[in-house]
Formats: C-alpha cells, sequence, structure tokens
C-alpha cells in the first residue's frame, strides 16, 4: 500500500505528488489516515520562500503542514486509549499534537511545553521515513508518546481542522495572558486567530471583547462570533484614535489584555497604549522573521505591563479547544471560518488561492483554505 505525499517544487509554485510506502506503526505510534489539512499562515511564509535561511534557496525534497484531522488507520500496539484517557479504536476520527515536547526538562515541567528546548519538529524532508510525517499527504504517523485525541462525534472534520494548530494556541495563549471572567479584551486582528480568540474569550466568561480590523465583512463576521465592539480601521485611520476609541470604551483605564494576531510590527506599540495599569500583552501574530518594533521600556515600567508571547502550546490546550468546539457548535459561525476547499491533488491552487485572498483583501471572506484527502 502507498500514499500520496505533497512535495513543493518551487517556491510560489506548484507541489508534485509522490507515493510512498504506508508503514506499519511500531509499538506506541498511531498511523492516521488524514482526511482534512489546512493552509496555515505559516505554510503560506514557507510557500512564498520567506523561509528559506531554514529550507535553503531551492526547496529540495520539501514537504510540510501541520494543521490536520483524520481517522485511525492503524494502532501500534499497546495503545489503547487517547490522551484523555478514551478509549481509542480503529476508525476514530482524531486530532494531535504536530510537535513533541521532551517531557524531560526543565520547561516541560513547568508545563511550558511548547517552549521545550528539546522539542521535536516534523522531518520535512520528504521520502524520510516514516515518510509521512507533514499534513499535506494521504496520511500521519504519530511517532510514539505523541498526543492524539478523540475528535466529539458532533465536531465535523472542517471545524475541527484548525484545532491542532490555531484553536489550541490561542486558548493557551488566553489562559498564560491571565484573561479572567470579567476582563475586558481587545484583540487586533480578525483573521482565524482573531476570531477564534474572540469566542473563546466569550466562553471564558470575558466581559466586553474589542476587535480592530480594516475589512467591513470580518468585522460583520467577528460580532456573530461574540465581538461587543467591531473597530473600522477606515473609521479610524490613526493609532491615536483607536487608543482613543479603546480607551472610551473602557472608562478611559484601557483593557486588561490586548492581543496580537496580525503579525506586523506597528501593530504592537498601539496595542501596548490600549492596556490598563499591569494588563497583559499577548503576541501570538509575528511568525516571519524580521517584525521588529519599538518602544520606550520605561513606558513598560510605569505601566507595569506585562507581555507575553507564545508559539504552540501544552496538549492541555488541544484537549479543552475541542471541548470548546463542542460546547459552542451553534453559538458561534465555526464553519464561516474555511473558506475553501480542495482535493489534495489541487494543493498548488490551494496555496495560490490562499496567497490571493491574502494579498487582495479579498474582504468577502477569511482567508483560510483546506485540503481534502477524500476526493
Ligand atoms: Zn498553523
Ligand atoms: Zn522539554
Amino acid at each position: 500500500m502507498t500514499g500520496r505525499v505533497a512535495v513543493l517544487e518551487a517556491y510560489g509554485g506548484d507541489f508534485e505528488l509522490r507515493e510512498y510506502p504506508v508503514p506499519d506503526p511500531e509499538p506506541g505510534a498511531v498511523l492516521v489516515r488524514l482526511t482534512r489539512a489546512g493552509v496555515c499562515g505559516s505554510d503560506l511564509h514557507i510557500w512564498r520562500g520567506e523561509m528559506k535561511a531554514v529550507y535553503g534557496a531551492v526547496p529540495a525534497d520539501l514537504t510540510f503542514g501541520h494543521e490536520m484531522c483524520g481517522r485511525v488507520e492503524r494502532l501500534g500496539a499497546g495503545v489503547t486509549v487517547d490522551s484523555a484517557g478514551q478509549p481509542l479504536r480503529e476508525g476514530d476520527r482524531v486530532t494531535f499534537v504536530y510537535f513533541f515536547p521532551c517531557g524531560r526538562c526543565p520547561v516541560c515541567l513547568r508545563d511550558e511545553m511548547g517552549s521545550c528546548p528539546r522539542k521535536g519538529r516534523a522531518n520535512r524532508v520528504a521520502g524520510t521515513p516514516p515518510y509521512f510525517n507533514n499534513a499535506f499527504g494521504d496520511y500521519y504517523y504519530l511517532r510514539p508518546g505523541g498526543w492524539v485525541f478523540r475528535v466529539p462525534d458532533e465536531v465535523s472534520d472542517d471545524v475541527v481542522t484548525p484545532a491542532n494548530c490555531a484553536l489550541a494556541q490561542v486558548v493557551y495563549g488566553l489562559a498564560r495572558a491571565g484573561l479572567r471572567p470579567g476582563d475586558t479584551l481587545v484583540v487586533q486582528g480578525a483573521g482565524g486567530l482573531g476570531l477564534n480568540a474572540v469566542a473563546i474569550a466569550r466562553d471564558m466568561g470575558a466581559d466586553r471583547v474589542v476587535v480592530l480590523d480594516r475589512m467591513a465583512s470580518r468585522l460583520e463576521l467577528a460580532r456573530a462570533f461574540g465581538a461587543d465592539h467591531a473597530l473600522s480601521l477606515d473609521e479610524l485611520p490613526t493609532p491615536e484614535r483607536r487608543i482613543e476609541a479603546v480607551q472610551e470604551l473602557t472608562g478611559g483605564f484601557g483593557a486588561d489584555v490586548v492581543a496580537d494576531f496580525v503579525g506586523y510590527p506597528d501593530v504592537v506599540p498601539e496595542g501596548l497604549r490600549m492596556l490598563r495599569g499591569g494588563g497583559c500583552y499577548l503576541e501570538v501574530g509575528s511568525i516571519a522573521p524580521g517584525n521588529v518594533f519599538s518602544y520606550d521600556a520605561t513606558a513598560l515600567v510605569r505601566a507595569s505591563a506585562r507581555l507575553v508571547a507564545v508559539s504552540n502550546y501544552s496538549p492541555w490546550a488541544l484537549a479543552r479547544a475541542l471541548a470548546f468546539l463542542r460546547r459552542n457548535l451553534r453559538r458561534f459561525p465555526f464553519e464561516r471560518l474555511v473558506s475553501h476547499v480542495f482535493p489534495l491533488a489541487r494543493i498548488g491552487e490551494a496555496f495560490r488561492q490562499a496567497e490571493w485572498m491574502q494579498r487582495s483583501g479579498d474582504g468577502l471572506r477569511v482567508s483560510r483554505a483546506a485540503l481534502s484527502m477524500a476526493d
């Protein structure tokens, strides 16, 4: 039996589908037949060639992708339950953590597994056994010790696809930022991450959620995801106006938590100035190298500001993300977060479409493309 793996041919270009033998899972491993993969913002960075420093001037046998879900194809010996202790059987729908904290270091011990300095990552050189190490293929080989969770029956593949990246990261980030019931949250950027943050903050008991974005339709979507105030950058064209607006909405005190899901460095100083004294700034959006901002350190001290930046998450966040989805399926329009689904064979088109939507700022929908392995 063989399965397909998508290999990038040229930055900004197309993919070649290569066939590799499907391995038998070793004891403790899980072989997953993938059903969906998402095209994440960081995948677009790789595709464009913005990570050449890591992957080389030309993409040599480069395969990637990390947002995904699927069904258990085969369980390695000894695997009988998922990471939450629920029985796990072949055919069960699952999501899983796509990186591998060591679990045996001072950072993991502090429950900050996303920052583990010995964290294992997927091998992105196509043809490296066990061959299925990334999301853009027919299978995924979850190595022994990987965290895996059964997906609740009510939660569809489309809705659960971003759970192991975007959603878990936001759940983890807002928890690390210390968002509490009754708090005010400002969300910079109403893309996939920002919209999830609005809904999660609502679920966590935030009293007031303010969203900033340029596109009217994304602001409309932010309201559908529970935002109290969706502020347009067109109507508030300067940082001063936007900071003033947040001050007005918070009785002049500023927000408890401000979170960046934009990834453009100018939003950071602006967001810091929206904080109340002792408030927390959460940085999630910056993932490409070179996002430099400058800020007066004395102003940080005077405001007793807290800065929290998160990359990845601790595995509990994925379990909580699934529970969040199940609990809120009817409350928020999660199905609107995926804009286009392409078959794996048309992966190049999926990237071009996602890129075009991001560049042209097509405000009609959120620019999240997904791949389906079934058709
Ligand atoms: Zn991602
Ligand atoms: Zn560790």
